[in-house]
């Protein structure tokens, strides 16, 4: 019997018995075999996440309760740790090292909402009279559906849960049908914390099968949601109706500007990892390269040596730098991608094909690939192709770069460098994305919030405001020495 979904808590099987085969995206062996839910599984977890919140269970504990639990949580994900990226390496084809800075990273996230709900939230406002005591007070929002990509699978789930906890909010949540494990043994340790029944459950599935009730039931306050574009234009417009409140986190096209006076040697190998990390499978990927025009042969061209080098491998492979595309749709996606950037007229200078690696042959591997001679008007620099595909462009001014950088509907993130830090700091600030690297690409820490301008989302996860996310504010205004308002007359009985 296969029970991994977790509704009311307890371990159940799908309702119809149906079950889902994860394959590694290194060789498609199967890795994994989890339960696969129907719509009635669904809405018993939201049935059960109503349940909870509206009984007072979770939410009449104190924020220090809840932050207690959450860090307990911390504290057992740092235990297995190593277990839970190996299931995360298992399911994503990523190697075991990048998994583990992977848990990492959730763990440091608990910590940090579990240290934020300890902060005094509520505040006094002076309204001017001495007879009012007048206060702004946070509220867990409510039931919450938390739906998360296959890139970083615990990560992003845990941008959404550890504040859902910390806030007193009931959640169910839905990881990518691609990589579940991580979120079914996230589920065991709130369980072992002692997280009351109801408050958190599990749904795994395809959006959709499973996707239609988590974003669209009346019960369900808020959809918290991270993933491709198109699905969140989808959980818009079924928002619409109960006018549900949303945080969501898409996609990026995300330019990297380089400029001539940069320390080009950093530069250039950030270029490279910026771009080409966990193949590009990542949403503030730099893949857009827009580089000063003088600078221009000497960088692309260290770029295209370093990325013709980079070692391509499974997850215990440890020659290995980067690993696979996590799906055969997605490797045909990719390579389409490219396809449609030359024929539009980029040069391919490097990469474009799958790997032919013979030990690569059952994988989605993907080549690093770098095209030049790009524009703003082609498909290539305006789209995400989420994989190992830099695109190339040149500017000669300041301005120029400014407005490449900001010719995006996306609005995720970006980097510039240079040594002069006037520019520099110049350039940041007219760019129009949720966080610019400045002389570096990529470092964040959840202390920081994360989250996209324009067409890259709504709202902001980590930080401050990724709390925020989960609390509704409510003004309490107390006349503590009542008298009449005065306001209409009283004639009487006139
Ligand atoms: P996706 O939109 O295909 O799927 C994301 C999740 O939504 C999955 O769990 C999927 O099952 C679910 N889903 C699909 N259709 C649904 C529906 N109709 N209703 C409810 N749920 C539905 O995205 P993906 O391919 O898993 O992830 C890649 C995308 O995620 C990229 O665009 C990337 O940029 C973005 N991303 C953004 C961030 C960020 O912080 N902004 C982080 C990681 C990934």
């Amino acid at each position: 019997m296969v029970a991994t979904l977790y509704i009311d808590g307890a371990w159940r099987q799908a309702s119809d018995g149906g079950v889902h085969d994860v394959h590694s995206p290194h060789d498609q062996s199967v890795v994994a075999t989890v339960s696969q839910a129907t719509q009635a599984d669904v809405l018993a977890a939201i049935t059960a996440a109503r349940a909870s919140f509206d009984s007072g269970v979770f939410t009449s504990w104190s924020f220090a309760e809840r932050s207690a639990l959450v860090a307990k949580i911390a504290d057992l994900l740092e235990r297995d740790l190593k277990a839970i990226a190996k299931k995360e390496s298992d399911d994503t084809g990523k190697r075991i090292i990048e998994a583990e800075y992977d848990i990492a990273d959730v763990v440091a996230t608990f910590r940090h909402f579990a240290a934020l709900g300890l902060k005094q939230h509520d505040r006094s406002v002076d309204v001017g009279l001495d007879h009012v005591t007048s206060k702004i007070v946070h509220e867990p929002l409510g039931v919450v559906s938390l739906i998360g990509p296959w890139n970083y699978p615990l990560l992003q789930i845990a941008w959404k849960v550890a504040p859902a906890l910390v806030a007193g909010c009931s959640f169910i949540v839905k990881p990518s049908e691609l990589t579940p494990q991580s979120a079914i043994a996230l589920m065991h340790l709130i369980e072992e914390a002692g997280t009351p029944k109801g408050v958190a459950n599990l749904i795994l599935g395809p959006g959709s099968v499973v996707g239609t009730p988590l974003i669209s039931d009346s019960r369900v306050d808020m959809v918290s949601f991270t993933g491709g574009l198109n699905t969140g234009q989808t959980i818009m417009k079924a928002a619409v109706e109960h006018v549900r409140r949303l945080a969501l986190e898409l996609g990026g096209k995300n330019p990297h500007i380089i400029f001539a006076d940069a320390d080009i040697d950093a530069a250039i190998d950030n270029a490279v990892t910026a771009a080409f990390l966990h193949s590009g499978q990542v949403c503030s990927a730099g893949t857009r390269l827009i580089v000063q025009r003088s600078i221009h042969d000497k960088v692309v061209k260290s770029i295209v040596r370093r990325a013709g080098q980079i070692r391509l491998g499974g997850p215990s492979d440890l020659t290995a730098e980067t690993g696979p595309l996590i799906s055969k749709s997605h490797l045909e996606g990719v390579s389409k991608y490219v396809e449609k950037g030359v024929a539009e007229g980029a040069t391919l200078l490097v990469g474009g094909k799958r790997s032919e690696d013979p030990a690569h042959a059952n994988g989605w591997y993907y080549l690093p690939t770098v095209l030049d001679n790009c524009n703003t008007k082609m498909f290539c620099v305006q789209e995400e192709s989420f994989g190992p595909v830099m695109t190339v462009e040149v500017f000669d001014t300041e301005q120029e770069a400014i407005a490449l950088g900001n010719d995006t509907v996306f609005g995720l993130s970006g980097g510039v460098w240079s040594t002069d830090s006037a520019k520099a700091a110049r350039v940041a600030s007219a760019l129009r994305h949720g966080t610019i690297w400045v002389n570096d690409f990529g470092p964040y820490r959840p202390q920081a919030e994360w989250g996209g301008y324009k067409q890259s989302g709504i709202g902001r996860e980590l930080g401050e405001h990724g709390l925020g996310e989960y609390l509704e504010i409510k003004h309490i205004w107390t006349n503590n020495s009542p008298s009449k308002s005065g306001w209409f007359s009283d004639r009487g009985d006139e």
